[in-house]
């Protein structure tokens, strides 16, 4: 158990109508009758004078009490919400402090309801994502998260595996009937149950990873080819100045879209000159650090300028300069001034559009969505993260080996490999912790949260 109390702004820094000021823990009552006087009932708002040490008013607000283990943290809780000014907010922190609070790490008020049990550890990575959601799908998933449907499957599929281990475990100790103990065929149903099982979880968690992460593409190709008129038409407002003059976007200019719920960050780049062309220093930097972008992208999107170049000669000059296995799609653009449009191609996906009437680009995003799997705004999705699914997949690794074993007849092994198909899913929900996972995923948060 923690024996600090913990404090600090729950509201974001900034100026605004209320702003609320969050205590938990052991002290939270000594230190809120100093600050409050009479502390108000459980769960009921009341109107208090906040105090300085003096006796002198901080603010007048409305201060709310949670008593242990009925709260957030699970332990004794105070907000203090007063006026959404940043000084008074400093003061009533200040003053907790001169009481004997210590202000809170980032995350630390979920991770106290973690470490009380009153989340597990996906729903606490879930309070985060909701908080961050850049769109309502994202926000939907991650409520659904939240409220423990993520949670509850990975129990299902714990359970599924945790019976599959009782049963080669009893093989085990009968060895004079291991071998048919492991022939039976309701261990093969078993296995090939949590196996339907991990496969939709597996889907379901690489869906919540793209509305979470979403998918980063670059823009790059030839100066004028219409890079960033395409960036603008997919943002849907001028990020980026377009001109006739090549040469114009020198750095990187970045925008996040909101595909269907899937979050698109795009990065417009300097043009790739033609080899041999003649170009200025920070034209130069522009192109080292689109080839920098390259390297970390999902996918590029390589503009051409389809009027001067139908062939895409562009592409095969600057195809071997491009980062190896990077997935491109070839954009054909200006559509508009070609006499016709050209077929779609694969190998590379080769699509025609329009940046500047915008033809075409609903292809385009089927296409990137497409691309990442993303199968669209539906209901029933969760809000998982890479490190889940990578769970999941080292998950999928063990149970592969424990099915090899048991065709092999090797008890032994599949008891091991299931034991760590177990720990590996354990992660998911912190079943099986470690100080340095915690402390990773903790400090991601925002001081207050
Ligand atoms: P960038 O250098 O690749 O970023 O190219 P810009 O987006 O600045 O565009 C270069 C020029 O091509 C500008 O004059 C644009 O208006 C024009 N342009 C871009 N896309 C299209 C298009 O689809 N059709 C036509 N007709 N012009 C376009």
């Amino acid at each position: 158990m923690n024996t600090d109390t913990i404090v600090a702004a729950a509201t974001p820094p900034g100026r605004g109508g209320i702003g609320i000021v969050r205590l938990s823990g052991p002290q939270v009552s000594r230190i809120g009758v100093a600050m409050v006087g009479e502390l108000p009932a459980a769960r009921f708002a009341s109107p208090r004078t906040f105090l300085e040490a003096d006796g002198g008013a901080l603010d007048h607000g409305l201060a709310l009490y949670f008593v242990a283990p009925h709260s957030f943290t699970g332990e004794d809780v105070l907000e203090l919400h007063g006026h959404g000014s940043p000084v008074v907010l400093e003061s009533l922190v200040a003053r907790a402090v001169q009481l004997g609070a210590r202000r809170a790490l980032p995350g630390e008020f979920t991770q106290r309801a973690y470490l009380n049990d009153k989340l597990d550890l996906a729903q606490a990575e879930a309070v985060a994502d909701l908080i961050d959601a850049g769109s309502r799908a994202a926000a939907r998933a991650a409520l659904r998260s939240l409220q423990g449907e993520f949670s509850a499957r990975v129990h299902a599929l714990l359970q599924g595996l945790i019976e599959l281990r009782v049963h080669v475990e009893a093989a085990i100790d009968f060895p004079e009937e291991e071998i048919d103990f492991l022939a039976d065929a309701q261990l093969l149903a078993r296995l090939a149950q949590v196996r339907a099982l991990h496969a939709a979880l597996t889907t379901s968690a690489v869906q919540g990873r793209l509305l979470r992460e979403g998918m980063t593409v670059v823009i790059a190709g030839r100066p004028n080819a219409g890079k960033s008129t395409l960036l603008n038409a997919l943002a849907g407002h001028a990020a980026a100045i377009v001109s006739e003059h090549a040469g114009t976007t020198r750095d990187l200019l970045r925008e996040r879209i909101d595909l269907d719920g899937m979050p698109l960050h795009v990065i417009d780049t300097a043009g790739l000159r033609a080899p041999g062309e003649d170009i200025g220093p920070v034209e130069m930097e522009g192109m080292r650090r689109a080839r920098e972008q390259l390297q970390q992208a999902d996918r590029l999107l390589f503009v051409i300028d389809g009027a001067m170049d139908p062939q895409a000669h562009a592409y095969d000059e600057e195809r071997a300069r491009l980062p190896p296995g990077l997935p491109v799609t070839l954009l054909l653009n200006k559509r508009d001034l070609m006499p016709q449009v050209p077929a779609a191609q694969s190998e590379p996906p080769r699509l025609s559009i329009s940046a500047a009437t915008g033809a075409g680009l609903d292809d385009l995003r089927a296409h990137l969505r497409a691309t990442m799997g993303y199968a669209g705004e539906e209901t029933g999705q969760l809000s998982a993260r890479g490190r889940h699914v990578a769970a999941l997949q080292a998950c999928r690794a063990h149970v592969d080996s424990a099915a090899a074993s048991l065709a092999a007849k090797q008890g032994e092994l599949v008891a091991e490999e299931l034991r760590l198909a177990q720990r590996a899913l354990g992660e998911i929900t912190g079943e099986f912790d470690s100080d340095e996972l915690l402390g990773r995923i903790f400090s991601s948060f925002c001081i207050g949260k």
